[in-house]
């Protein structure tokens, strides 16, 4: 017989996106942080049972087209965009596709 098994159970408490939208993903994140952090202070203030915790999730994105990061199994450079591309190529001289395939 099959049954369900309930677990885990948690509230889940998102944050207002700030009203000035910050361009810095670095200062974004930590404004963020800071307002999860006084989140989780009123709520352990406010009740007595469970834990609060913060927690985010993340990936990575390309800084110039915002598309998720990947590389391209074959060439091994960004697979998005020829900013990308670009920006690759200039930090890794001499890795270019011609030259992988000598090897
Ligand atoms: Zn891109």
């Amino acid at each position: 017989m099959k049954i369900r098994i309930r677990q885990n159970y948690r509230v889940e408490v998102f944050p207002e996106e700030p009203f000035y939208k910050e361009k810095d993903p670095e200062k974004l994140h930590q404004r963020m942080m800071r307002d999860l952090e006084i989140l989780k202070a009123s709520i352990e203030r406010h009740c007595d049972i469970g834990d609060a915790c913060t927690s985010y999730d993340s990936e990575e994105q390309c800084s110039f087209c915002g598309i998720r990061w990947e590389i391209d199994k074959e060439t091994k450079e960004p697979a998005c965009c020829n900013a990308a591309i670009d920006e690759f190529q200039k930090e890794n001289p001499g890795a270019t596709l011609e030259n992988k395939e000598v090897e």
